[in-house]
């Protein structure tokens, strides 16, 4: 039946080679009861797994109903075990959250058994050793001698011609091993068993051969009773495992270690709320943004007491809707330059020839005629070039060049030629000590000019020119295609940089070029025609800005034609509630107005200094990332919980039971609880959804979710848990079957 041939068991551990035996020749026959004897470390145990298929050899050859096995695939040695070999040891290795019944069970389950005529089966078994009392206890509440019997029913149950035995009695008292040996000579009828034993005496009555090992070779081979020759090895029949019994192995298994069930609970819980949170806020922060269109740089004024309100219709402000508004109760004041709190200006001195003498102020532009208070130094404006400015009293300049700012004259960065002169300055009021910026209050005309500016901002801006759209970044500081105003050019007209010849080719003069205005409030459109080409030499004469390093490229246009794109009534503004404690009272009334209410607080992260297009690439890497970080961690956390169930999967190995159907209950085990989790997720947000359990911001997460997003999240969920499960195994069946057991024990 087992036939060895010079063969060899050597380990390799970090460098060093130690020999398990060597150059061991044996032959082994159906009928025979096999007792190896030998002290600890003679290479027993080592021999016993080399032969039940569990552990490799590396020289010699072994044959196995004569066939080499020098070149068997893991595959084959499964099937090997499978029909062949049962094993029983020392510390029984059964799988103590299981029932006796259901240990034993566990073998048919795995050979392709049929639930009716798994019972009877069993239910003999249990009988034979004596344990039908304790059928449906947990092993682990079993003495040692008990176990030991129901890891010989599994043994029996399994019907394999050769019974494998290392140690059975080694931890067993006197009258239990000689239960357990009896047990096995009742079974070993017709079969070969092979045992290893310290106790010769215990066993010497039924021994048929008494082999003894002294370091890694086979010493004295002695055969004490005739056996029977040539009897047929009968292998164990199975079929392939049904589908039913995965699933009801799978099934048990994920419900059988409570804690263990919980922990895994938590983690696809907590996988499955992450991806929808950070999905539905990506989709809520995408909404509001669509709705209410932001400064350039998103929200600098985020106090909490501010509403952002536009029209339902998307139509603009009329003074009659101001009045409206007004006469609400809890309304502080009303901002109807909205866009411009959230922008921050800059006016620089005018140039200087030693740069570092230069001065900017920059901060919030506010109407001259919202000023409040009085000043602490100079005085009001008297013309269109004057502004009075709110400062940190303790801004060195205020403290060191109080003389330069007053008497110099600035030019907001955005307009050029627009002196401006401070003629007056308000100290901040004290709790608000540690902003450095200058509020500064402008003149209407300055206003007017900035309004555009800020409507510029939020629209996106095409040009139709030869047949093409390109997009025209009109941004702050962009230099490509910026539309601007100037006065020298003529109305109908434009006045285009020598590049856009250059790079159309031939003549462009008299040419068509549309500019097209876009953002969420309205739709501009304007058909010009091009009369000029500015190059460096006339740019000054033919557009009256005299940078031309800072704004080539562009294309200029008349003033009145700038503010048919951009001069237009406010769409947005924003009021600021008086009470907070009525905040939501108040949201509700505008809303009744026909006005659509945000509270800036509702807007999520800010994003002060990015621009709209890099928050969006930045959202969705970040959702990304948050979904390879959660499976790595979840992974690993699975890991951690499933490498205590390492033991559960090798004693399946042992057992025989392939890779594929190992891998597949562990699928179905995670599969059933990442689908609990999920259902788990949606039972949280039913009751938050039903006020059971209020929760303002995840139920407004909720309505970001249809169907089909429940339904991709519940297959990103389940991928993921499929993931975990192959990785996992992938990693267990690297090694050979006893190198993980000896791991685990
Ligand atoms: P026995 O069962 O007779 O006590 P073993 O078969 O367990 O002996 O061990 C035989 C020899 O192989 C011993 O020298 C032991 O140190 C060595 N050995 C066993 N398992 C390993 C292993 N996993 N790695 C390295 N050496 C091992
Ligand atoms: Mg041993």
């Amino acid at each position: 039946m087992l036939k060895l041939k010079n063969v060899s068991k050597f380990y390799y551990n970090k460098g060093i080679i130690a020999s398990g035996f060597t150059k061991i020749n044996l032959e082994l026959n159906i009928g025979e009861f096999v007792a190896i004897t030998g002290e600890s470390g003679s290479g027993k145990s080592t021999l016993l797994n080399v032969l039940s298929g569990l552990d490799s050899y590396e020289e010699g050859e072994m044959y196995i109903n004569g066939t080499e096995t020098s070149h068997y695939t893991e595959k084959e040695f499964e099937e090997y075990r499978r029909k062949y070999v049962a094993n029983i040891f020392q510390n029984f290795n059964l799988i103590n959250s299981y029932t006796v019944y259901q240990n034993v069970e566990l073998v048919l389950l795995l050979n392709g058994y049929k639930k009716k005529d798994i019972k009877e089966k069993v239910l003999n078994m249990i009988d034979e050793v004596g344990l039908t009392k304790f059928k449906n206890t947990k092993v682990s509440k079993l003495s040692g001698g008990q176990k030991q019997r129901v890891a010989i029913a599994r043994a029996m149950v399994k019907d394999t011609p050769i019974i494998v035995a290392d140690e059975p009695t080694g931890n067993l008292d006197t009258e239990s091993a000689k239960d357990v040996i009896e047990i096995l000579k009742k079974v070993a009828k017709d079969k070969l068993v092979i045992i290893v034993t310290h106790n010769l005496e215990q066993i010497e009555e039924y021994a048929t051969r008494i082999i003894k090992m002294h370091d890694g070779k086979i010493v004295q081979d002695t055969k004490i009773k005739e056996i029977q020759e040539n009897i047929e090895p009968k292998p164990s029949i199975y079929k392939n495992m049904t589908l039913i019994n995965k699933y009801r192995l799978g099934i048990r298994n994920t419900f059988n270690i409570i804690p263990k069930f919980i922990l895994l609970f938590l983690v696809f819980f907590f996988i499955t709320s992450a991806v929808f949170t950070e999905y539905t806020s990506f989709k809520l922060y995408e909404d509001i943004s669509s709705e209410t269109a932001m400064g350039y740089m998103g929200f600098y004024d985020h106090s909490e007491n501010r509403i952002l309100i536009n029209k339902q219709d998307k139509t603009y402000f009329t003074d009659e809707d101001y009045e409206k508004i007004e006469k609400l109760s809890n309304i502080k004041n009303i901002k109807k330059d909205d866009l411009f709190i959230d922008t921050l200006f800059t006016a620089l001195s005018e140039a200087d020839s030693t740069s570092f003498n230069s001065m900017s102020i920059s901060g919030q532009i506010k109407n001259i005629n919202d000023f409040k208070g009085n000043l602490d130094i100079g005085r009001m404006p008297e013309n269109d070039n004057e502004i009075v400015i709110i400062a940190n009293k303790k801004h060195y300049y205020i403290t060191d060049r109080l003389d330069e700012l007053l008497n110099r004259k600035f030019e907001l960065e955005e307009l050029e030629n627009n002196e401006l002169t401070v003629v007056g300055i308000k100290y901040r009021e004290e709790e608000k000590v540690d902003n450095y910026n200058f509020d500064m209050y402008v003149p209407d005309n300055l206003i007017t000019n900035l309004r555009n500016l800020a409507n510029k901002r939020m629209s996106k801006v095409k040009i139709f020119f030869n047949n093409k759209y390109q997009e025209s970044n009109s941004y702050m500081y962009s230099n490509y295609l910026n539309v601007l105003p100037s006065k020298n050019v003529a109305k109908g007209k434009a006045v285009v940089s020598d590049n856009l010849r250059l790079t159309s080719g031939g003549n462009i003069i008299n040419k068509d070029i549309g500019i097209i205005v876009d953002n969420i409030y309205y739709h501009e459109e304007l058909n010009l025609k091009i009369s000029n080409i500015y190059t460096k030499t006339n740019f000054k004469r033919l557009t009256g800005y005299s940078n031309y390093g800072l704004i080539n490229n562009n294309i200029f246009i008349n003033e009145e034609d700038y503010n048919l794109l951009y001069n237009k009534p406010a769409y947005q503004a924003s009021v600021y509630v008086e009470n907070m404690k009525e905040i939501d009272t108040t949201m509700n009334e505008l809303e009744n107005l026909g006005l659509h209410p945000k509270k800036v607080t509702d807007f999520g992260v800010n994003h002060w200094e990015l621009n709209e297009q890099i928050i969006k690439i930045a959202k969705v890497i970040v959702t990304i990332i948050v979904v390879f970080v959660l499976f790595f961690i979840s992974y690993f956390i699975i890991r951690i919980i499933l490498k205590s169930r390492n033991i559960y999967f090798t004693t399946l190995r042992i057992l025989g039971a392939t890779s594929k159907n190992i891998k597949r209950i562990l699928d179905i085990e995670l599969f059933i609880n990442s689908s609990l989790a999920f259902a788990g997720v949606l039972g949280f947000l039913g009751l938050v959804k039903a006020d059971i359990i209020h929760f303002e911001y995840i139920s407004k997460l909720t309505n970001y979710m249809g169907v089909l997003e429940y339904l991709v999240l519940y297959i990103v969920i389940a991928v993921m848990s499929r993931l975990i499960s192959r990785r996992f195994s992938k990693k267990l069946f690297k090694k050979t079957v006893i190198t993980t057991y000896n791991e685990e024990v």
